[in-house]
């Protein structure tokens, strides 16, 4: 049997879907040795980081993720930061092929005057800090004016703006990050915007995630009737399906009464930002609107309008994504998820998407390479490796410590917490 070892780069729904379109491919002839790298102790990439914690139920994924990693030729090697603790050039000299699947970790800015002023955050660091990434933990942010603003029109906007506007009581039993929880208890915002610069007809939400809003107890969550018939006019007859379903559970959001309660979630259409105002920290925020300039106040400005690439060794950034050919950046190497093509998608689109990359990868193998298990010279003393086990530990810790306050997890907010916690065998 032809075993050949691949290096996925990146612990997030698009390596494991890479991961398990390889396991499928596997025959009585050919079978694949697996090594996922993963620069946290942490996997589940933004299914751990990402997904807002009041939407559990997308989380279950995870135990399809185990399910992958649990398998034979598999290996998670945690805490080893590929571009830094070892080079792709590595990983392709030792590895018959390379799948970089690490995402689009940073925030688009908007370009426009004032966007270095203190408050105003990107929804990409904002994310992380409630979702307890460790490297986000000391956000600077201010909760303490009344008034936040959220730019965009996509399901992240939509996260954002529900997790600032929500009862934190609500979060209590979830696994936010314990810092940003304690925060948003002591938070005084209680008018939020999510404001689109174009009109609700162009607006990126999905509709399950409108859907929902109106039954959010805590919040009046509003939309004006005349910024959905005429989106509802503008779109025509025979809109897209997902415009047409959008449109639909925007009216009803419209139509619904308000409930009169001091947590207030509105949505703007038709308001292009133009500038950020205020001379120490943001104060205020001009749009362009269809009626000419409006300024409206803020205390907390949050961008959610799309995410780039990191620079990576020397892939080449091409707009929001790594330059590819179908998920081919060269000889071997390939990229699959969002840092393939940009982000967009939900989780159950990386499926599919690395299924097609990893089916021309194998196709264009040839005879395994016999080479030295890398492995065994990145475990150097002084340096913790977290393999599937050791994530294990972490794993059953916070899940274990999250069940006497009936939370599916507290998670671990410290890097070294957690390689102390992975190497307690
Ligand atoms: P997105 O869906 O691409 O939305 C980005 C939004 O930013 C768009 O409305 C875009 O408006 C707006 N925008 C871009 N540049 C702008 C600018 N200069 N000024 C004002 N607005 C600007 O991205 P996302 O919300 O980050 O989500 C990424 C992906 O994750 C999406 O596929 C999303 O569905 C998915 N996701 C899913 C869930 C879920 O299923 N629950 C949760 C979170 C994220 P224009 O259209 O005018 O460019």
């Amino acid at each position: 049997m032809k075993i050949f070892k691949i290096a996925i780069v990146g612990a997030g729904p698009a390596g494991y879907f890479a991961a398990q379109a390889l396991q499928n491919l596997q025959s009585d002839e050919t079978a694949f040795a697996i090594d996922m790298f993963e620069r946290l102790p942490t996997p589940w990439g933004l299914v751990r980081s990402g997904v807002a914690p009041d939407h559990p139920k997308i989380k279950t994924v995870s135990k399809v993720f185990e399910k992958i990693a649990n398998s034979e030729r598999f290996r998670l090697i945690g805490n080893v930061e590929v571009g830094r603790d070892v080079m792709i050039s590595t990983l392709q000299d030792r590895y018959d092929a390379v799948v970089i699947a690490v995402g689009t970790p940073h925030g688009r800015s908007l370009g426009i005057p004032g966007e270095g002023l203190k408050n105003v955050i990107s929804s990409a660091d904002f994310v992380y800090w409630y979702n307890g990434h460790p490297d986000y933990q000391n956000l600077d942010i201010d909760l303490t004016g009344t008034k936040a603003i959220v730019i965009g029109a996509g399901n992240v906007a939509m996260d954002v703006g529900r997790m600032l506007a929500l009862d934190p009581k609500e979060l209590d039993k979830t696994d936010t990050s314990e810092i940003a929880l304690r925060r948003l208890h002591q938070s005084s915002i209680r008018e939020v915007s999510i404001v689109a610069r174009r009109g609700a007809e162009h607006a990126a939400f999905t509709a399950p995630e409108l859907r929902e809003l109106p039954d959010l107890e805590s919040i009046d969550v509003t939309m004006k009737v005349d910024d959905i018939t005429s989106a509802i006019s503008r779109a025509g007859a025979e809109p897209e399906k997902h415009v047409k379903s959008n449109l639909e559970a925007m009216r009803l959001i419209s139509e619904t009464p308000a409930k009169g309660v001091s947590r207030k979630l509105e949505f703007l259409f038709q308001h292009k930002p133009i500038a950020i105002n205020g001379s120490d920290r943001v104060e205020s925020i001009t749009f362009e609107t269809p009626e000419g300039e409006v300024t409206k106040e803020c205390d907390l400005l949050v961008t959610a309008i799309g995410y780039k690439p990191h620079a990576l060794e020397e892939l080449t950034v091409d707009g929001n994504h790594y330059r590819n050919q179908d998920g081919e950046i060269s000889n071997g190497l390939y990229v699959v998820g969002w840092a393939k093509r940009g982000p967009s998608g939900v989780i159950g689109t990386n499926k599919s998407d690395a299924a097609d990359v990893m089916k021309s990868l194998v196709a264009k193998l040839g005879d395994p390479k016999t080479s030295q298990d890398l492995l065994l010279e990145l475990k150097k003393p002084g340096v913790v490796i977290v393999d599937q086990a050791g994530w294990n530990r972490i794993n059953m810790k916070e899940v274990e410590n999250g069940e006497a306050r009936e939370k599916p997890r507290v998670k671990f907010l410290e890097i070294q917490e957690m390689l102390e916690i992975a190497g307690s065998e």
